[in-house]
């Protein structure tokens, strides 16, 4: 296999209403089976989800936990709004988004935005990347997976890594299962997660500081087959359950 990666460059800085699948078709030129890498930070732009902290009134809980992490108490309230279930709220707080996926401050981000605003995660994802893949499709006729990262921490390891938190086009996971090894023995557990791996490669294209590069293209990654089960249900994720409060 021989993957070519390429920064996508060129892009304008992102306002509400822009529409990305028309950027992206402007500034480079898509092939079949290729896959596009684009940031969260961009597709809430677009969207338009920016929150003023001016506009913002934090609640009691809001103030109680700013107390502890000692963040202006208007960011954890767009912090706790974006939020369905908190699993931790202090050093940091660690959420799950209504999307399923599960993230420090909720993504809520307050970096490469314009002002005292602060910018949140895109509310469906999934549904965004669909848009996204079928603009494209439209656009240059050509069949695209779309991938919408987030710059996320991890748990057990020190560092940041791009993460997928929607995607169309493709199966989340590769599902190996069923295969045999080199040795026949047969694999009963292993799934890989390909949307994280290629979300966490563009990443390190993009940077996260004033590189100016939100989109990433792959070619030549193929195919593969699987699922989208990405996210452990509450019943499955047991480390989850060692630590709810
Ligand atoms: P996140 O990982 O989705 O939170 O996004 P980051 O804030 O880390 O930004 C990822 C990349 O996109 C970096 O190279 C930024 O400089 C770039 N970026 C962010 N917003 C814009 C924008 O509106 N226009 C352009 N051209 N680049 C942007
Ligand atoms: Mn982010
Ligand atoms: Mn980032």
């Amino acid at each position: 296999m021989s993957i070519q990666v390429a920064g996508i460059a060129g892009i304008p800085l992102i306002k509400t209403g822009d529409s990305i699948a028309e950027i992206l078709c402007e500034k480079t030129a898509f092939e079949d089976g290729d896959i596009v890498c684009i940031a969260s930070t961009i597709v809430s732009k677009a969207n338009g989800y920016l929150r003023a902290l001016k506009d913002i009134e934090p609640s009691e809980d809001a103030v109680r936990i700013s107390g502890l992490t000692k963040e202006d108490p208007r960011f954890i309230q767009g912090i706790l709004d974006s939020s369905k279930d908190i699993i931790i709220e202090y050093p940091f707080i660690l959420s799950e988004v209504p999307c399923g996926h599960v993230g420090v401050r909720a993504g809520v981000d307050n970096s490469n935005v314009e002002g005292e605003n602060i910018i949140i995660l895109p509310k469906d994802p999934m549904g965004d990347a669909a848009k996204l893949r079928e603009q494209i499709k439209a656009i240059c006729g050509k069949d695209v997976g779309v991938i919408i990262t987030d710059t996320c921490g991890r748990a057990f390891r020190r560092g940041q890594c791009g993460t997928a938190i929607g995607w169309a086009g493709m199966t989340a996971i590769r599902d190996f299962r069923g295969d045999h090894d080199l040795f026949g023995l047969e694999l009963e557990i292993t799934e890989e997660a390909v949307v994280d791996e290629i979300a966490a490669f563009s990443n390190f294209i993009m940077g996260e500081s004033n590189a100016g590069i939100p989109a990433v293209k792959f070619s030549g990654c193929g195919s593969w087959t699987g699922h989208d089960n990405l996210y452990f249900t509450k019943e499955e994720d047991f480390i989850r359950k060692a630590i709810h409060i």
